[in-house]
């Protein structure tokens, strides 16, 4: 650990800079970058994260050794300003505020005008700008380090306010005179003294330790694990504390705070996009409590610091070479800087920004690939409202569109309703007067959410776009009702549970239900939409072809039908990795014939049921290869138990004793559901995922797999003599022990040589098998001598190497997730440790006997981001997903191999 503590920052001057994040925190690395080149950065320090760690070791205790180096720079920080923190000459107020690695919106808390008390505000209210303002400045400092410090509830503040407020006749804030503000101020103190015990701290050396060491302790509240949660930051990365000398955008009618980005983060559109509010200070614009104008009224009221605005923040993402969301106070027409950083955006924006950022030659492709979330691209699949459908309904209301997308769902009103009902599998939006961190897990558990407060930057338009959750916010024609469960808009009420849809693309709100139709991108796969008619479109197919460029994974989609191959290919899928020849069964006219195979009695009862499912199979598999041509595709044997095609015993129970009680007659019919029962029964297994299934059933039913070999080289001989390219690969599910493979090669072999010296053609084709039973693992060194390549089957191979069935555990596995005893879900995303460190044994045997043995992944976890990095750690060939997945893990796929190549580059 570090002996330096505490990091200076002022114009032209700083110890820090952007690279240091894991130390200062993304709030301080960033005001040490502005203020280093040259930007009006009002000049401050910054304890380290790691005081933040010491301070919860040492429960709860700023060490005596930082606290030295706190003074230290205090008193650097009055040598610059000429102020002095806590003298009643000329004090120097500061501001004390959170800031970790990451940023996490409104989670940790600011307290601004740190150094007031009863004695400098004489000098402070003196001083030109006058009384009101400096008691302005007084209330705001005694409610905020009351809330954060003091941990007093900030609502009995705000009741206070409200009364006074409504008992002058005040709308605004800025209305209230000295006397209000006194009689405030005097009643908040009195609050304090009631609720503390303690009269507000006079000490301003007081306030500022007890104001650090609030921040420290907020990194633990929580809303802020929760945050940290849901957003898989590590515990221990810890806050770091800023403390900055004030400057105060609540001077008059020439000052002004406000809050923007370089470009629209919804859309991606290149402009100046915020807000800000005239004579204000610090969170009112994103705290609703005043709406706030656009940016654009401000280049009309102060033309001079607008321009200056616009430059600043143009250099600013050339600088970073990102889009940036900023914070700045205008005192007295002179702008400063607050806070730069990275902007959170949309898919559709991330997309959009990514490849302008390249264009306009800011960025290189290499690094633009690095600005896009892989699993962001998901939100430019989703569905948008039915235009018609749309059309049909009126607009109840109209509010700013701050996160892309259509949601339709019943209005519920608080969080925890919105948590509550949708894990009865209801779909809710989630209707606020405005957001606040605590509400985090019911935004999340929304479809949509919708605000009658608050901006394009408010808390529920910064979460909404993070999440990618279609939001609406600042929609002042809706008048909430809590208590009584209800909103208004015009004259229509809406109650708790009635559907509303929202359109956060244009902020419109409706009564009811809008179907959806595809997103854009999807109606240009579906050749509804002209390719060169969608901008997005093309922003979309240009990232990723830049990132096939780069990838070292090929990617592969998990497909049984022609359709979804074409989706699949358009998509840029590069082969089947998965056709699931079970799935081709469940067909209608196909049952019949299963049921008369898994009914039969002899191998020629079964033999003659299978003759007639042959044509199927053969039509499917010819469907899928011809729209794959050129691709390896790769189809796995018969997996599931036989009982699964069967009707449930119960269900066949009262369906013959109904038969039996009113139509006594139908002999046949009655003797023929009682056979059925009788083999229902004996299929019956206590344990199905550990049953008999997979190659198990291969091996004792031979003529199945002879069947579905037949029909794989019938189609492909067919196929190869129309001049069709084809690259099969059969696969053969849960294989254990080497010899269950050599006994289900032998039959393919002979197959494969009886069907082609029939057609006269000689195709090239793969044996493999699923690695997806730990003995497979442990003994893929045996295995690989019969495997021409592996698939990891991770979603057995997780179930089988934790001994747990997925869908038993579905009731309590959301409890250890939610006490943390896992961290991450290990049916989403690899469990490195345990499944990781058996697939990296398999890999490293089988290649062991087969240095060239080709190796993927076709379970759920093939278009998980982080399994995708981990697969190409381990040296996978390919991953297969979903079609819907393919762009995700073709970004993924291209972000790790830049990432390892950036660590090979840098000297260690
Ligand atoms: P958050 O992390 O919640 O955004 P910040 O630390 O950025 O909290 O503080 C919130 C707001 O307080 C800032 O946007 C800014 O308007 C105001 N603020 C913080 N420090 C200062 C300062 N030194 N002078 C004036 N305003 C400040
Ligand atoms: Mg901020
Ligand atoms: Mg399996």
């Amino acid at each position: 650990m570090n002996d330096k503590h505490v990091y200076f920052f002022g114009k032209d001057n700083a110890e820090g800079h952007k690279d240091m994040k894991d130390l200062l925190g993304g709030k301080g690395a960033n005001l040490a970058e502005m203020a280093g080149i040259g930007l009006p950065v009002p000049p401050g320090f910054t304890v380290s994260t790691d005081v933040c760690n010491l301070f919860v070791e040492s429960g709860n205790n700023i060490p005596s050794g930082v606290e030295n180096e706190i003074h230290f720079n205090m008193k650097k920080l009055e040598n610059l300003t000429g102020q002095n923190f806590g003298s009643e000459e000329n004090p120097l107020l500061v501001s004390v505020r959170s800031g970790a690695k990451f940023s996490m919106p409104g989670m940790m808390d600011t307290v601004l005008n740190l150094g007031l008390n009863d004695k400098t505000i004489k000098e402070l209210a003196a001083k030109g700008s006058g009384k009101r303002f400096a008691l302005d400045c007084y209330r705001r400092l005694i409610q905020m380090f009351s809330d954060v410090v003091l941990e007093i509830s900030k609502k009995k503040f705000e009741d206070i306010l409200k009364t006074i407020k409504a008992g002058n006749n005040i709308v605004n804030d800025f209305d209230l005179s000295e006397k209000n503000l006194e009689e405030l101020i005097s009643e908040y103190k009195a609050l304090v003294k009631s609720e503390s015990g303690h009269g507000f701290p006079q000490d301003v050396q007081e306030q500022l330790l007890l104001a650090i060491s609030a921040v420290f302790k907020s990194w633990n509240n929580p809303r802020a694990i929760t945050y940290r949660r849901l957003n898989l930051i590590p515990d221990d990365l810890g806050t770091a504390v800023n403390v900055q000398q004030m400057v105060f955008g609540n001077f008059g009618e020439r000052s002004a705070t406000g809050v923007g980005f370089t470009r629209n983060p919804a859309s991606g559109i290149k402009e100046l996009y915020g807000e800000f509010l005239i004579n204000a200070q610090g969170e009112d614009v994103v705290a609703g409590v005043r709406t706030p104008m656009p940016l654009n009224v401000l280049e009309e009221k102060m033309p001079e610091a607008y321009k200056e605005l616009a430059e600043i923040t143009t250099e600013l993402e050339k600088h970073y070479r990102d889009i940036q969301d900023f914070e700045f106070t205008i005192q007295e027409e002179t702008l400063f800087m607050l806070q730069t950083r990275s902007g959170k955006r949309t898919g559709q924006a991330a997309v959009k920004i990514a490849v302008d950022l390249v264009e306009e030659g800011l960025t290189s492709k290499e690094e633009a690939l690095m600005l896009v979330e892989p699993e962001a691209l998901n939100q430019l699949l989703h569905p948008v409202f039915d235009v018609e459908d749309k059309a049909k309904l009126d607009v109840l209301a109209r509010g700013l569109a701050a996160s892309p997308g259509a949601a339709a769902g019943q209005v519920v009103f608080t969080a925890d309703e919105a948590v509550a009902w949708s894990k009865d599998g209801k779909k809710v939006i989630l209707v606020r007067e405005e957001t606040s961190p605590d509400d985090i897990h019911g935004m999340s558990a929304s479809q949509g959410i919708l605000t009658a407060t608050g901006g394009i930057t408010s808390h529920a338009a910064v979460v909404g776009r993070q999440m990618g959750t279609p939001c609406v916010v600042g929609c002042s024609e809706i008048r909430l009702n809590e208590e009584k469960k209800m909103f208004t808009a015009g004259n229509v009420e809406i109650k708790e549970g009635e559907w509303i849809s929202i359109d956060g693309t244009s902020g419109d709100v409706h009564g009811g239900q809008i179907a959806t139709q595809p997103s854009e991108i999807i109606q240009v796969i579906e050749g509804k939409i002209k390719p060169q008619e969608s901008m997005i479109y093309q922003d979309f197919n240009k990232l990723l072809q830049w990132a096939d460029q780069i990838k070292r994974l090929k990617v592969r989609s998990n497909t049984d039908t022609p359709e979804d191959a074409n989706m699949a290919l358009a998509f840029g899928a590069e082969g089947v990795g998965l056709a699931r020849t079970e799935h081709m069964f469940f067909e209608r006219e196909r049952l019949p014939f299963i049921k008369e195979m898994i009914l039969a009695e002899t191998e020629e009862e079964r033999r003659s049921a299978l003759s007639h499912l042959l044509p199927f199979q053969k039509e499917d598999f010819y469907g899928l290869f011809k729209a794959m041509e050129g691709y390896p595709v790769t189809i796995r044997t018969l997996d599931p138990p036989l009982h699964e095609f069967l009707p449930r015993k119960e269900d066949l129970m009262v369906e013959l004793a109904v038969l039996k009680s009113s139509h006594s007659d139908q002999k046949e019919k009655i003797q023929e559901l009682e056979k059925l029962l009788e083999r229902v029964k004996t299929l019956s297994e206590f344990n199905p995922m550990l049953g008999h299934r997979g190659c198990r059933l291969g091996v004792s039913y031979p003529e199945i797999i002879e069947m579905q070999a037949t029909a794989i080289f019938e189609a492909v001989c067919e196929l190869a003599k129309e001049g069709v390219k084809v690259y099969p690969e059969i696969m053969i599910p849960l294989v254990g022990i080497k010899q269950e493979l050599t006994n289900q090669k032998k039959i393919i072999l002979c197959v494969a040589e009886k069907v082609m010296n029939k057609h006269k053609v000689k195709i090239d084709y793969l044996i493999g098998t699923m690695i997806e039973i730990p003995r497979a693992a442990i003994t893929a060194d045996e295995i690989a001598e019969e495997a021409d390549f592996f698939s990891f089957g991770t979603n057995d191979l997780t179930q089988t190497v934790y001994g747990l069935s997925r869908d038993d555990g579905a009731g309590f596995l959301a409890h250890y997730l939610a006490h943390g005893i896992w961290k991450d879900n290990p049916f989403e995303t690899v469990d490195i440790e345990g499944v990781g460190e058996l697939m990296k044994m398999a890999v490293q045997k089988g290649r062991a006997t087969k240095p060239h043995l080709k190796v993927g992944i076709c379970g759920v976890h093939g278009g998980d981001p982080r399994s995708i990095y981990f697969c190409h750690e381990i040296g996978l060939d390919y991953v297969s997903c979903s079609a819907y997945q393919v762009p995700i893990a073709r970004l993924a796929a291209a972000q790790i191999t830049l990432r390892e190549k950036k660590a090979s580059e840098q000297p260690d």
